[in-house]
């Protein structure tokens, strides 16, 4: 073992052969000046109580320093590399004990050593990574020489060793889960992005066709396209919202909701469905529950649609679908969807509410389609929301799903006025608006230029943000729509900016591919008044214009 004398009765270790791999592999755990965790406090607190001494630190040895991970007993956050006993724990496999640091070369000068906090025993086990690097050590520290170390003590420390690294190497790993979870979100949201772009035109040109002349045959195809465009975006937005849940991004957004309006509206969207297969399809609603509760009416929504949506595609014709909605305790409300469908085989309940299962020899059957994420999805709504789940269901018989939720009275006082518009609506408005259309996709240009021209409104393109700048300031326009992602300026910048100006402001729209209360948020705050996400809905155009030129 090679030293560096550095005074009389002090020594450094020669850097080792592989320092710069040593180093890299510490670099690499990205964990060198991270906050404190418990979890490591906790051991070097009991590493104190253990072995009865008043200092013990989890320690990684720096180039020019000691960084402590965690400190017990010594109020420090790290020492120069040159008087570490730590760094010297490194060069050895095993432990490194000092009895007595006076009595010992490589320590009688250090300066922790002649001052404080005048360490006289040490024993430090190194902390060594899975591929055979020693990043620094455990270590247990006493201000009085100490000779009475067990082996029992020594086990247990050395144990406690261990421990600190798989959790250093477990935290790691974490991390790395968290941040691709993360990128896989943004590559989802992304995709959807890219994806609800197009599916915008083909949605948009298929509505703009069904108010031409059309022949039965033709109003049959242009209805198969509609139909299909609009599950292909129910599939995506599920895809999207399960990455979300995996990145841990889904937030709820708790309001005073007209249980009952927001339950029969959602019931009755789906009732189209349920007669296409002459279904007995019924809702009930217990009078004991309060005309008001306080919670996220779009989640509630969600769970429903996907009970509903169930039942109704595992019910074969003239079977029956019941919704009910009960009061399970003061405290807790129960939504249960029932059905007389095909029912689910005991061995296969357990796995329905995991992510991507679907019970393929049922997907046989019924030739239903789906992409097995939605009990997944619903489960975690149902919990994200305090709420359980349940299944109860006899094969060939019929199913049984329920979910209670927490049951929090509200009142109308505080009621955010829930908006519902029915997608295929295509309303006959006349209004006589002139609107500036900030978009850069040339196909979403043409159709939303259609859709307001055969509402009755005067329509100017601007290309991108910028553009949109310049044209505000020389014509009074009674609303903007404003696509959010534009080359050169986008539709956040540019509307912060209008805002700023000088000018009868005009009611901004924002226009996103980005279908999330998050998305809607970023809007506001950015200065816009109202929000539409893309496939565009025409009755909902219709509401906002009306609200704009009010
Ligand atoms: P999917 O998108 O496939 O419907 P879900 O997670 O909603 O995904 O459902 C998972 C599977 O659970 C379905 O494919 C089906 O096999 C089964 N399942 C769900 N609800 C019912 C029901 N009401 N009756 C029978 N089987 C059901």
């Amino acid at each position: 073992m090679s030293y560096i004398d550095l005074a009389d009765g002090w020594k450094m270790p020669a850097p080792m052969k592989n320092e710069d791999e040593r180093l890299q592999a510490l670099y690499d755990l990205d964990i060198l000046d991270s906050e404190a965790e418990e979890s490591f406090d906790h051991i070097t607190q009991a590493v104190g109580k253990i072995l009865n001494v008043p200092i013990s630190l989890v320690s990684l040895v720096d180039k020019d320093r000691q960084w402590f991970k965690s400190c017990y007993g010594l109020d420090a956050t790290q020492t120069g590399r040159e008087e570490s006993f730590c760094a010297h724990a490194l060069i050895k496999p095993e432990t490194l004990h000092v009895a007595d640091a006076r009595a010992d070369d490589r320590f009688r000068g250090n300066i922790l050593v002649s001052g404080a906090p005048h360490i006289r025993f040490y024993l430090g086990i190194p902390l060594v990574t899975s591929d055979g690097h020693a990043i620094g050590s455990l270590c247990a520290i006493d201000t009085k020489p100490r000779h009475d170390i067990t082996k029992e003590q020594l086990l247990t420390l050395s144990t406690f060793a261990q421990l600190v690294m798989t959790q250093i190497e477990l935290r790691q790993r974490n991390k790395k889960i968290k941040a691709s979870n993360a990128a896989k979100s943004a590559f989802f949201a992304g995709m959807s992005h890219e994806i609800r772009t197009p599916l915008n035109g083909v949605l948009g040109a298929a509505t703009l066709l069904k108010n031409t002349t059309l022949n039965s045959k033709q109003q049959e195809y242009i209805n198969i396209i509609a139909g299909s465009g609009r599950l292909l975006l129910e599939i995506i937005n599920e895809i999207l919202e399960f990455a979300k849940i995996e990145s841990d991004t889904i937030r709820l957004h708790n309001q005073s909701t007209d249980i009952r309006a927001a339950v029969n509206e959602h019931f009755t969207l789906l009732e189209s469905l349920a007669d296409e297969k002459d279904l007995n399809y019924t809702l009930s609603i217990a009078d004991d529950i309060p005309a008001y509760l306080f919670i996220d009416p779009t989640r509630v929504k969600q769970i429903l649609s996907n009970f509903i949506g169930n039942a109704i595609k595992f019910t074969p014709a003239n079977g029956r679908v019941e919704v009910s909605l009960t009061q399970q305790s003061p405290d807790t409300l129960r939504i249960k969807v029932s059905d007389s469908g095909v029912g689910i085989k005991g061995e296969d309940l357990n796995t329905i509410f995991k992510a991507y299962e679907q019970i393929l020899e049922r997907r046989a059957e019924t030739k239903s389609t789906g992409t097995g994420l939605g009990l997944a999805i619903t489960k975690y709504l149902v919990q994200l929301m305090g709420g359980t789940i349940g299944v109860k269901s006899k094969f060939g018989k019929g199913s049984e799903f329920w979910c209670d939720l927490p049951l929090i009275e509200s009142s109308a006082d505080n009621a955010v006025a829930q908006t519902e518009y029915d997608d295929d609506d295509i309303i006959s408005a006349n209004i006589t608006a002139n609107i500036l259309l900030v978009e850069d996709v040339p196909t979403n240009q043409f159709i939303i230029k259609s859709i307001l021209n055969d509402l009755g409104c005067n329509v100017e393109i601007a290309e991108n943000g910028k553009v949109a700048i310049d044209k505000v300031q020389n014509h009074q326009y009674d609303a903007v729509f404003m696509d959010c992602h534009m080359p050169v300026m986008d539709g956040y910048e540019a509307t912060k900016k209008i805002r700023k100006l000088d000018i009868n402001q005009p009611f901004i729209i924002a226009l996103t591919a980005n279908a999330f209360k998050e998305d809607e948020d970023k809007c506001l705050a950015s200065g816009m008044d109202a929000f539409l996400s893309k496939p565009l809905e025409i009755a909902k155009i219709v509401k906002i214009l009306q609200q704009a030129c009010a």
